[in-house]
């Protein structure tokens, strides 16, 4: 496995590869894998002749109260991990080498981020845009592999390269789970022990939609407010947002038919997580 810091590198790899005829899957992270991240790098693993992950903790998604300078890092156990699950390359860059002085450009998008995470993290979606066609721009990967934990990030990266007719298929892959049922996050680190336990209460959630949906309710309010109860039960809980929205346009929807998504941000002491299901 290679590991690599500049674009050049990886641009000269990832266009070798293309030119002897093979198919190269790109995995973009934040870096401190975790089985959630192992399930992409497995999934491209299985679909591409070449697999990259990246790995760039991008500032530009931060807003200035956020955790970047906290967000944990390892570098050393995410090489062992991607080598160890077949990866061809790691793409490490610093921040100089993907934003140089001069920087000036962004990928921005109307209406998909106006909603859910957007509304309380309003450079984010700017950021993740930017980043994403960049490392597009850079690996030119066959196919791109982002996770449904982070469901309106996958619904703007697919509207991103429909939009700018970027030429990769975009994969989403299943959220991957504890045993408890706390969807995986490299932020999970953060919870103490009282607040790990306290944060069982959004897949707990998720499960009351997922039940109440299959028992014929589709009237978003009727779905939300059990599942807002059963949030603010837990003293340590406190809502970012629980919504219900249209699967494509990640507007609100009051009425819950395919393709739908009903997300949640939830702030466990400090640590804000995330969590979802969809209905497709
Ligand atoms: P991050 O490093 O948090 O930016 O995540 C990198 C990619 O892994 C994104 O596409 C995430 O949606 C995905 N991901 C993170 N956690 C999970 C999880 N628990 N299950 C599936 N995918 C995940």
């Amino acid at each position: 496995m290679q590991s690599v810091k500049t674009v050049q590198d990886v641009r000269s790899q990832s266009k070798e590869w293309k030119k002897q005829g093979l198919s190269v899957g790109l995995v973009p992270t934040m870096g401190y894998l975790h089985a959630g991240h192992a399930s992409l790098i497995r999934r491209a693993r299985a679909e591409n002749d070449r697999v990259v992950v990246s790995i760039f903790c991008n500032p530009m998604q931060f807003g200035p109260a956020e955790d970047l300078a906290s967000y944990p890092r390892d570098l050393a156990h995410d090489s062992a991990l991607c080598q160890e699950l077949g990866a061809d390359l790691i793409f490490h860059p610093e921040p100089s080498a993907m934003y140089d002085a001069a920087f000036c450009s962004f990928v921005d998008m109307n209406i998909l981020p106006a909603t859910l995470c957007g509304k309380s993290r309003p450079v984010h979606f700017r950021g993740v845009c930017t980043v994403v066609a960049k490392l597009l721009n850079i690996v030119q990967p066959d196919n791109a592999y982002f996770g449904q934990k982070d469901a309106q990030q996958l619904a703007i990266i697919r509207r991103m390269v429909a939009d700018l007719n970027i030429d990769v298929t975009i994969h989403g892959c299943p959220i991957v789970r504890e045993h408890d049922g706390l969807a995986m996050s490299s932020r999970n680190t953060y919870l103490s022990g009282e607040e790990r336990q306290a944060a069982l209460v959004l897949s707990q959630a998720v499960q009351l939609g997922q039940a109440l949906f299959a028992q014929g309710e589709t009237r978003a309010a009727n779905l939300l407010e059990p599942m807002r109860k059963h949030i603010e039960s837990q003293p340590l809980a406190r809502i970012d947002y629980l919504q219900a929205v249209d699967g494509l346009t990640m507007q609100p929807i009051s009425s819950v038919c395919a393709p739908a998504l009903v997300a949640m941000a939830v702030y466990i002491g400090k640590t804000r997580l995330l969590d979802n299901f969809i209905i497709e």
